[in-house]
């Protein structure tokens, strides 16, 4: 197993975090307001850097009974200067991609979209059925929306529409994928964008992609941040789906937080705060191997 697979249990579910690519940017691009002493002091008291951070772009693989889950492939071959491993981490973690019955999209962005093709301009997944919020399958088939698009982009999309006539599953609202597996709308992202949660023996998975892109948001909810289409509506959905978080207990999967993107919100004081994997098994008593009565987290 490379260092860009992490194996864990929820339950019965069996599951990987897929470290796809990475790259090094300034906190701004997410926080537009990290020159503000407050913000910079916040970050700091975490341990973040104020400056240049790596990133991760992370995908998700579980395994549900019979079914084989992607959420979210990467980039693909969008991705521009990056590598993209989502496919090859895949398959040396033991999974063909002929399997995978079904593809969860949290939206249409590349670096969580691309990966649906396959470089040599098929799917990637070609048995899989993918599921989307029916707004962002809507959006991106639009030419209005597509002119908004660099030119390279618009032309990205409509090869997706056209590889994916036919095989999406449409989602309006929460959605059962199959059973103890359900889409949750997650508005203020982007058109469509979606949460997943997967429950398996009393025990949940909250998958909630980019409503959180910088992990300090869960304790500054109300942060201005780049990238979100509505600031308001995400600040919204970042209540909502945090409360739920904390409520359930769940273990909690981030596109974006430092590989392997994993860790638990808490209540804390009237807000919340995150807490990566290794202090969440403090926390909660998780333990690296099976046999735990919560979700067994490690190499299992
Ligand atoms: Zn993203």
């Amino acid at each position: 197993m490379t260092e860009s697979a992490y194996r864990f249990r929820v339950g019965d579910l069996e599951c990987i975090a897929i470290r796809d690519a990475d790259e090094t940017f300034h906190v701004r691009e997410l926080l537009p307001d990290c020159d503000d002493p407050q913000v910079r002091e916040a970050l700091a008291l975490r341990g973040w850097p104020t400056e240049e951070i790596s990133y991760d772009f992370l995908g998700l693989f579980v395994r549900a009974g019979d079914h084989a889950i992607v959420v979210d492939p990467g980039w693909g071959p969008c991705a521009d200067g990056l590598e993209s491993r989502f496919v090859p981490t895949l398959r040396q973690a033991g999974v063909d991609p002929d399997d995978v019955a079904f593809v969860i999209l949290t939206h249409l962005d590349l670096d969580h979209a691309g990966g649906v093709m396959a470089p040599d301009g098929g799917l990637a997944f070609p048995n899989a059925r993918h599921v989307m919020a029916e707004e962002a399958w809507d959006g991106y088939r639009s030419e209005r929306i597509l002119s908004m698009c660099s030119p390279t982009d618009a032309e990205r999309y409509r090869t997706l529409a056209r590889l994916l006539e036919g095989r999406v599953l449409l989602t309006r609202d929460a959605t059962e994928v199959v059973a103890g597996v359900q889409t949750v709308p997650a508005p203020g992202h982007r058109m469509g964008h979606t949460a997943v949660e997967f429950v398996s023996k009393g025990e949940t998975l909250l998958h909630l992609a980019d409503t959180v892109l910088h992990p300090i948001v869960v304790e500054h909810p109300t942060w201005r941040t780049g990238y979100d289409s509505s600031q308001e509506r995400i600040r919204e959905t970042r209540r909502r789906l945090f409360d739920r978080a904390a409520q359930s207990r769940a273990l909690v999967f981030l596109s974006h937080a430092p590989f392997p993107g994993l860790g638990h919100i808490a209540s804390e004081g009237t807000g919340w705060r995150w807490f990566p994997l290794a202090h969440s098994e403090a926390l909660t008593g998780f333990r690296a191997c099976p046999g735990s009565p919560h979700a067994s987290l490690g190499d299992c």
